[in-house]
């Protein structure tokens, strides 16, 4: 079924959601649906209840192991043999399938994720869908370059070269929970365009929509073996599958510590690598800028699922002249947001996804006011079911904070004043991340001038948090390696083949 209206609420769980939930899901492994080869499986919880979800196999290096397997054997078969157009039409019959069945993994998202079903709705299902779209365009338009060149060796000779533009080979993917859907997608669709083979491991907090998306992959008409899906956990099956030899490259999001495990692992193999890791984006707000923007700055650059995102607009600079007009809107938007389950759209923050993140972040709020940080909302904890925080801002913040400098991914952020706009932009840089930044202001002159001395990945004017398929995203310094979207994903899933031939 496809999407409901994003803002409905889920009055019901669907009877193939009630279904899938019961019987418990399969790896995905060479076109074949089956448990773990040791039968263990691991449980996986709603989080605004804290109970029991389901349960899925809990694969390890066995699994990874016939998984890359599979993804080898694939990168031979039909796969291989495909026009680029075939390529194309699987990737949008794909996209199709995933609209058709849009609602039921919009509400499996938000059972197991927690996030709003709006959400679900409109990223993971629909943004997902749209970015199949986009990506299954660009298989049939990879191309190399013809090259003149001036080799003198034996004197006399003559040389044409040219390059093609050839699959890596076997991408292992590891995905975050965050967008658990969305972010599959965001690997599987440029690779799969470029002609590659998959192995995608989901995290184990939020395998569920993942391992459905195995199953439509091969509804879709992707020959098995091209895409395999194996749920486990980071320290086995995620660390077997980044050390596995017959994996080509690596794609990772998630966590700056993981991903420089991850790195580090790839280039003992020399194994290609995508890192998009954390972030701690700042939004600096000059005395310019319209204030009329403020709520939706609060509600999408900050708080878009519930904090949860790796760009979100944790550390505010605002100019004087506005600081006490920020503080107060913000504590007024911030606080009249409802906390609740995801199934009402109406709930702008829902649980975070474990009782383990939910810990964490909790114990960023406790740690923000032991360091001297003031904070704006008269909040205590949340004493009631499932893994929920309210939200938190805070002020009095010095840059050394470790409110300023950590990454909370929850919904908790900071406003600081500021002069002197240059030394907005050197707080601004002065963390260790540099995946997203914004400028708030109405005058040209200062978004062109402070645009390009922001260290980010993407910098946004006048908004924030809003990714697109054809927009180039990545992180500079500690947020990551390498560029997702656009054009320059697709390098990232190709070698260049020099030929090189002599004309006689
Ligand atoms: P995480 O690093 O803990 O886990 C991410 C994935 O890595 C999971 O699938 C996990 O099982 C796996 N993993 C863990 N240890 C591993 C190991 N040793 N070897 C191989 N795989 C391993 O991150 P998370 O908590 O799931 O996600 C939140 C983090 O992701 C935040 O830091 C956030 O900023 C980041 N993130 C970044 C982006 C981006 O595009 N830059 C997007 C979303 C989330």
């Amino acid at each position: 079924m496809q999407v409901a209206r994003p803002d409905s609420l889920v009055s019901q769980i669907l009877p193939a959601v009630a279904d899938y939930l019961d019987s418990p899901a399969k790896l995905l492994l060479g076109g074949t649906s089956t448990a773990a080869s040791d039968g263990r499986t691991m449980d996986v919880f709603n989080p605004a209840t804290g109970k029991k979800l389901a349960e899925v196999p809990w694969g390890g290096a066995a699994e990874i192991d016939l998984a890359v397997k599979a993804a080898q054997a694939a990168l031979e078969g039909d796969w291989s043999r495909m026009r680029p157009v075939e390529r194309q039409r699987v990737l949008l019959n794909l996209a199709d399938l995933i609209e058709a069945n849009g609602e039921e993994l919009a509400q499996l998202e938000t059972l197991n994720n927690g996030k709003s079903v709006m959400l679900s709705r409109l990223v993971e299902v629909g943004n997902s869908s749209n970015y199949l779209r986009y990506m299954a365009g660009w298989s049939t338009k990879i191309e190399g370059s013809t090259i003149d060149v001036s080799i003198a060796v034996p004197p006399g000779a003559k040389y044409q070269a040219y390059t093609r533009k050839e699959p890596v080979g076997v991408v292992g993917a590891i995905t975050p929970w965050n967008f658990p859907l969305n972010m599959a997608i965001w690997k599987l669709a440029p690779a799969l365009a470029c002609g590659n083979t998959v192995v995608l491991k989901p995290a184990e907090e939020t395998p569920l929509t993942s391992l459905r998306l195995g199953e439509l992959c091969l509804e879709a008409g992707l020959p098995p073996g091209v895409v395999n899906v194996v749920s486990g956990t980071g320290a086995e099956a995620g660390a077997a599958l980044t050390a596995h030899p017959g994996v080509n490259k690596l794609t990772f999001t998630g966590s700056t510590e993981v991903g420089k495990i991850i790195g580090i692992q790839a280039m003992r193999d020399m194994k290609r690598v995508t890192l998009e890791l954390g972030g701690k984006a700042p939004m600096v707000m000059f005395d310019d800028m319209d204030l009329d923007q403020l709520s939706e700055a609060a509600r999408i650059g900050i708080l878009f699922n519930s904090g949860q995102t790796c760009c979100a607009g944790t550390r505010i600079y605002a100019q004087r002249g506005i600081y006490d007009r920020i503080c107060e809107t913000m504590a007024n938007v911030v606080g009249a947001l409802s906390v609740g389950s995801g199934l009402d759209p109406a709930n702008a923050i829902n649980p975070m996804v474990s009782a383990k993140h939910q810990a964490h972040v909790s114990a960023c709020i406790a740690g923000g006011v032991e360091e001297g940080a003031t904070p704006l909302l008269d909040t205590g904890a949340y004493d009631g079911e499932g893994y929920f925080v309210r939200p938190q801002i805070f002020t009095d913040v010095r840059q050394d904070m470790r409110i300023m400098q950590d990454e909370v991914f929850g919904p908790v952020f900071t406003i600081t004043p500021f002069d002197d706009p240059d030394e907005a932009i050197r707080m601004a840089n002065d963390t260790r991340y540099g995946l997203g930044a914004s400028i708030w202001t109405t005058n040209l002159n200062t978004m062109h001038r402070y645009v390009p001395q922001l260290q980010a990945g993407t910098v946004w004017v006048n908004s924030h948090n809003v990714p697109d398929a054809n927009m180039p995203f990545g992180g500079y310094k500690q947020s990551g390696i390498g560029r997702e979207h656009g054009r320059a994903a697709l390098d990232a899933y190709l070698e260049t083949k020099s030929v090189c031939i002599a004309v006689r």
